[in-house]
């Protein structure tokens, strides 16, 4: 077991309480209000500087030692869901409808507690910046970070970020070198016919029928236009149109998302999504019209930094219990935007065997917390070597 392991390990209780009461009271994206007040608090009794409201309920902490100019970033997101929880646990939430079903409030707390460790043994020679990111469940978290100078004001040469993973032992990591998670999008559509009665279709146009043949035309996409090597997800997951059995509705619409390993493979998907929409649309009579959220970018883990951090792991846990080229997934995940502006990598934490992120019964497992401290603790270390006089 590796010191900082150790020494986490031995406040275990102070930071299971923290990341409890932080479950109880989950907020939904980019209004963490009251948890960007209880990580300020921490940080600064920890005499660490504060900068509150970076990118709006956004924390950074800063904490130097020494006299070395390297920088590193660890980051952290704060944000709930909007799910009713079911966990049964003591410290379930107490709002209804809103609950940390993705461990976010274990990311805190893993990197408060890496937080509380560097500020007490300042075992490193230079600057570490601590990050805690709101909105990190599609509400655009980071990139409101990044455009209130993240970056600039708080510069980092190597940037880390941590996920819990449901269904891997604690005290296991994984990390993808490269291409780790996909990009992606989400878009609506909507097709606007000539309402009529059903029993006269000859004097409407129906845009029911063309929304099924562009659901199905629409798969085409990924197996007729994309190499079978280039991973790509397409799915529409949302479909409407018409409220009788006896009229055929004027308007009807679809939704979806679809994901990428690259950029170019992600434009070239809404380019042709775009295209046999309204193509497909005119064919049937009717007219379309689509809009983009905003897209978010493709997760690449830099190689060299990846491999630190394998070697980093198994410092702390041993050669077996670490996966340092695991396979990529097509999830997302809004550090992305952050990596690529600064060279790092995304590591999963092992969750032991509880419910899956994002399902009414999870909860973020507490063992987990001295594992991922310990790593994020290391990683800074390793990093900023201090000299030894
Ligand atoms: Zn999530
Ligand atoms: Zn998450």
């Amino acid at each position: 077991m590796s010191e900082a392991l150790a020494e986490i390990s031995a406040r275990f209780e102070e930071f299971a309480a923290i990341r409890r009461d932080i479950h109880a009271h989950p907020e939904l994206g980019l209004v963490e209000h009251r948890t960007s007040a209880l990580v300020a608090e921490r940080l600064e009794a920890w005499g660490i500087e504060v900068h509150r409201g970076v990118g709006g309920t956004g924390v950074v902490g800063v904490l130097r030692s020494g006299n070395g100019e390297g920088s590193v970033g660890l980051r952290a997101d704060m944000d709930a869901l909007p799910i009713f929880e079911a966990s049964g646990a003591a410290w379930s939430s107490q709002t209804p409808g809103l609950m940390h079903a993705c461990g976010h409030d274990g990311h805190t707390t893993m990197l408060l507690a890496a937080a509380r460790q560097l500020a007490e043994t300042r075992r490193f020679n230079g600057t570490v910046n601590f990050i805690f990111q709101p909105g990190e469940e599609g509400c655009g978290g980071a990139l409101a970070m990044l455009n209130d100078g993240l970056f600039d004001r708080f510069p980092c040469d190597a940037i880390y970020g941590l996920h819990n993973q449901p269904g891997l032992d604690v005290g296991r990591y994984r990390m993808t070198p490269g291409p780790a998670m996909a990009g992606g999008g989400f878009f609506d559509a909507t097709l606007t016919g000539v309402g009529a009665h059903a029993a006269r279709p000859e004097a409407g146009v129906d845009p029911v029928v063309a929304v099924c043949q562009l659901v199905t035309a629409l798969q085409t996409i990924v197996s007729r236009t994309i190499s079978p090597s280039n991973p790509v997800v397409f799915s529409v997951t949302k479909i409407s149109g018409g409220e009788a059995h006896n009229v055929i509705p004027q308007t009807a619409s679809f939704g979806g998302t679809f994901r990428a390993m690259n950029w170019a493979t992600l434009d070239l998907v809404r380019e042709r999504l775009e295209h046999m929409t309204q193509a497909l649309a005119a064919g049937f009579g009717t007219t379309a019209e689509i809009t983009f959220g905003e897209m978010f970018a493709p997760m690449i883990n830099n190689p060299e930094r990846t491999a630190f951090a394998a070697d980093t792991a198994r410092a702390i846990v041993g050669a077996e219990a670490v996966e340092g080229s695991a396979p990529f997934v097509l999830g997302s995940e809004d550090f992305a935007f952050m990596l690529e502006k600064v060279p790092g990598a995304f590591v999963r934490v092992g969750n032991g065997a509880t419910a899956g992120l994002h399902h009414p019964a999870y909860d973020f497992n507490d063992a987990t917390i001295p594992y991922g401290a310990a790593l994020l603790v290391e990683l800074t270390e390793r990093t900023l070597i201090r000299a030894v006089c």
